[in-house]
């Protein structure tokens, strides 16, 4: 199978002014649809071909893994966001950050401390498990927690391609800024589902 981009379900002025049409369009349009055609490039003619793109995560490594999962890592990371989205969570997934991280503010205050700490390059993630249970996790380079049998509910891409355009190198308020931006209806969705 071959992999299509996704087109962005938002204008690339859109997330102004937390992430700008520049970034956009290189984070975006050149990033991700690099990953997605080296992927497609890599897999054609092999066992990988007609293979889901989970599937493919799960089950290779090296530079396949690689481009399959900051193909998935990107895909998710932009359908997040919206310019109109739902401001903080609700429902369930409430519940259990404020049981979990001791409310909303704290939860966002650690996500952003793994955020800032991660050395390098790689992503922040939350997750949950089989059981509702959230989990907070940093994972470098092309890392995803489904290899690790979690559920990815919400990821900040600290790569520096990310925010280097719009932030220079002040990730610490890259960080805190993305919250402007996170729709939390999505992020209950992928919870609840
Ligand atoms: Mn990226």
């Amino acid at each position: 199978m071959k992999f299509e981009q996704p087109r962005l379900p938002y204008a690339p002025d859109a997330l102004l002014p937390v992430i700008s049409p520049e970034t956009i369009a290189y984070h975006y349009g050149k990033h991700e649809k690099a990953y997605i055609d080296t992927l497609n490039t890599l897999i054609e003619g092999t066992e990988f071909a007609d293979k889901t793109l989970e599937e493919i995560i799960l089950h290779s490594e090296g530079k396949l893994f690689n481009n399959a999962s900051q193909a998935w890592n990107h895909i998710f990371y932009f359908f997040q966001f919206s310019p109109v989205g739902q401001k903080e969570p609700g429902g369930r997934l409430r519940d259990r950050i404020d049981i979990e991280f001791g409310g909303f503010e704290e939860f966002k205050r650690m996500f952003e401390e793994a955020g800032a700490t991660l050395f390098g390059s790689g992503w922040v993630w939350l997750s949950s498990d089989g059981d509702g249970k959230l989990f907070i996790t940093q994972g470098p380079n092309a890392g995803n927690p489904i290899t690790s049998g979690l559920k990815p509910l919400l990821t900040f891409d600290v790569w520096e391609h990310a925010y280097y355009i719009d932030y220079k190198n002040v990730r610490a308020e890259y960080l805190r800024k993305l919250w402007d931006i996170v729709d939390w209806n999505i992020i209950e969705e992928r919870y609840n589902s």
